[in-house]
């Protein structure tokens, strides 16, 4: 089936109008933003929403920027925007480390960063980019504004702790100075999805690790996150061995499926080197060293 059911359509001037729409039309409606999963699967008829409320006209989302010692990302950000953004890229290089290897130029130019965490796949990078940072999503209602650790956000496959009458707004990333932080992934081919994928940031005291964040994707982590792995390194030296061990912390806990990506001992595999990739990597960026982005 290649053509959607029939919907109505509204399109949101504000997000309080886009709150008003969605009360009003109730659960069957949903948002839309770039449309790149949504449309696909309501073509597949996988989803029916009676309504899409369109709120590609919210110009108050679409802001990326610093205040008060946050990195504040608009939901409507494109993937390309956060790709092309130096602010992001001075202070969190695994987005644009992560956003290099999202899918093709026409999806990063439509699809958004909220689209992507609330889509809620078990593959999406920036799930993993964004809970490695540990960043705060912004969730709004008709009552007000409320914040969600993003490792709180997602509630299981395609599931999120967003309520049938709210939007996500934006997400807050913490900078502190001293970090470092680093994203990579395996595909089959430029521009899939992930077989598996990891993100790390980390801040060092001499050579030290005083703090790390890991991500991780399409390996059934809990919470996209290696947590595991983060506390075995806090406090440890900065170095080879660590970031090995590390590794395979992480791949003996994380949860992977076998697929038409692979099977379950290939992912672990993966999910243990990438994670020893990223450390090394967001080591090396913390230390000031010149890191290229992988296939850059
Ligand atoms: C060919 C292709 C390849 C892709 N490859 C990758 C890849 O390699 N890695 C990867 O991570 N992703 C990949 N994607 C997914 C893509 O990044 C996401 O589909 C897309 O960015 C989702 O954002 P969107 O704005 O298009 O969301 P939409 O399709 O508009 O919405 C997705 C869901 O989120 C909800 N939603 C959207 N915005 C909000 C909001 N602000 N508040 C609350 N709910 C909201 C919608 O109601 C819907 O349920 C790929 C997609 C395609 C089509």
């Amino acid at each position: 089936m290649q053509v959607p059911a029939q919907f109505e359509y509204a399109r949101a001037t504000s997000v309080a109008h886009a709150i008003d729409l969605l009360r009003r039309h109730g659960p069957e409606s949903r948002l839309v933003a770039g449309g790149h999963s949504l449309i696909p699967m309501m073509k597949l008829r996988i989803a029916n929403p009676e309504t899409l409320i369109d709120i590609n006209d919210l110009a108050e989302l679409t802001r990326i920027g610093l205040d008060s010692g946050l990195l504040r990302i608009g939901a409507l950000v494109r993937h390309a925007e956060l790709l092309d953004s130096a602010v992001v890229g001075e202070h969190f290089a695994i987005f644009r480390d992560a956003e290099r290897v999202i899918a093709d130029p026409i999806v990063r130019n439509w699809g958004t960063v909220g689209g992507s965490l609330c889509q809620a796949d078990p593959s999406e990078d920036l799930s993993a980019a964004f809970s490695a940072v540990r960043a705060i999503a912004v969730i709004q209602g008709a009552d007000g504004e409320r914040t969600v650790p993003v490792r709180e956000f997602h509630t299981g496959p395609y599931q999120t702790v967003v309520g049938a009458a709210e939007i996500l707004t934006e997400l807050r990333v913490p900078i502190r100075p001293g970090g470092g932080s680093a994203y990579t992934k395996v595909e089959r081919r430029a521009g899939d999805w992930a077989v598996a994928a990891a993100g790390a940031v980390l801040w060092l005291d001499g050579n030290t690790v005083s703090d790390v964040g890991i991500g991780l994707t399409a390996v059934g982590a809990a919470h996209f996150a290696a947590e595991e792995a983060e506390d075995f390194l806090r406090g440890r030296p900065a170095t080879e061995e660590s970031f090995a061990a590390a590794g395979r912390i992480a791949a003996a806990h994380c949860n992977p499926v076998a697929d038409q990506r692979g099977p379950v001992d290939y992912k672990r595999h993966l999910a243990g080197e990438l994670t020893t990739r990223a450390l090394r990597r967001a080591a090396a960026r913390a230390a000031g060293a010149a890191v290229e982005t992988e296939g850059a």
